[in-house]
């Protein structure tokens, strides 16, 4: 899938899952600022809080497994609405949208069935 085909994806899922939608959307942009991340730190491929209700991505994203995407993403949501913090982002995850985030490869991983 593309990258905001998942996106769609995973954003219809968040804001099922809450009560109220705080934001109705969220864009995908690449960030030159995180590939520079990337290039010293391979497995980061998102960031989230440098624009308001943008999830940074680097052009790697593009070629990651649909899981890797799904799970990367769900990740990044978890930071906007759960913190900061890893730990909080999947937390928030598990918590609000009861999806236990799996890492492979060091990367969020978490299959397609998961959004039904
Ligand atoms: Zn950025
Ligand atoms: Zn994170």
């Amino acid at each position: 899938m593309t990258s905001r085909k998942v996106l769609q994806l995973v954003t219809r899922f968040v804001w099922s899952k809450m009560l109220f939608s705080p934001r109705n959307v969220v864009r995908l942009v690449y960030c030159s600022e995180l590939e520079v991340v990337h290039a010293s730190i391979p497995r980061v491929h998102a960031h989230v809080f440098h624009y308001p209700d943008t999830i940074c991505i680097v052009r790697d994203f593009d070629n990651l497994d649909d899981e890797h995407k799904i799970g990367i993403l769900l990740h990044e949501f978890g930071h906007l609405f759960g913190g900061q913090h890893d730990a909080d982002a999947d937390l928030w995850v598990e918590q609000v949208l009861g999806i236990d985030i799996e890492y492979v490869d060091t990367m969020q991983w978490v299959p397609l069935e998961a959004l039904a």
